[in-house]
């Protein structure tokens, strides 16, 4: 690999350790949860770090993966049991460049009713469908006894299925996947998809609410599309004086 494209790798390395943190810092991940970059060099690979808690991530933790789930160095410490999720997005979706899966609260109970879907309820969650986000079933793949864990390339392509071409899916009874076309666009969805799911439930407890329409989806993106990077910085500096950070 050429001096360029190792830089190029660094850097990606770099952000995605920021990413971890970042994620913790605003509540999205715990222990549990992972957020990967596709490969800048090797399209057919993706980054994403050995198993381990994500704000504890450091450039040393990020492993090289196959879309297959299997690391590409020799002896690499463990994946995450859920790295089927990555491999399988990014072998369905050219235009996925990150994946961000999490547990996050206020997102798990959406995908646990029926008759209330998780829809945008304002600006900053316009990116969603005014239709719902789709939700994965896994008793339909996995049947009515599994871990509700998508440990195989089978659960993870069955998942990138649900996905479709949408920006997010839930997993009923566990968490979500949300994807961007860059890392820092993953990691804003993955936020505010947290904060969106959080206004609709306290909407929902004042009365009937008003959920933005098709148009107003497609308006509110194409201009939050050009702020990523507000966030991404005061987001990245909060991560950092946190006193996890220490
Ligand atoms: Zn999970």
């Amino acid at each position: 690999m050429s001096d360029a494209a190792s830089e190029t790798v660094a850097s990606v390395v770099r952000e995605l350790v920021d990413a971890n943190h970042i994620l913790f810092d605003q509540g999205v991940v715990d222990g549990f949860g992972h957020v990967s970059a596709r490969h800048p060099e090797r399209p057919d690979r993706f980054l994403l770090a050995r198993s381990m808690a994500p704000a504890l991530v450091t450039e040393k933790d990020v492993l090289e993966f196959d879309f297959d789930g299997n690391p590409v160095e020799a002896g690499a410490p463990a994946g995450y049991l859920e790295r089927f999720i990555h491999g399988e997005i990014y072998r369905k979706r050219q235009d996925v460049m990150s994946v961000v899966h999490s547990h996050s609260p206020s997102v798990v109970p959406f995908s646990v009713v029926t008759g209330t879907k998780l829809r945008p309820v304002c600006h900053m969650c316009g990116f969603r469908s005014e239709k719902g986000t789709p939700i994965f079933e896994i008793r339909d793949f996995a049947g009515p006894g599994s871990d509700l864990l998508i440990t195989s390339g089978k659960l993870g392509a069955a998942l990138a299925d649900t996905l479709s071409d949408g920006p997010a899916v839930l997993m009923r009874g566990h968490g979500s996947t949300v994807v961007g076309s860059t890392l820092r666009q993953a990691v804003f969805r993955a936020v505010y998809t947290e904060v969106g799911a959080r206004l609709q439930m306290e909407a929902m407890r004042l009365g009937p609410v008003t959920y933005l329409t098709e148009g107003e989806t497609v308006g509110t993106t194409k201009t939050i599309s050009t702020q990523y990077d507000r966030s991404w910085f005061l987001w990245l500096k909060a991560a950092r004086n946190s006193p996890m950070s220490q």
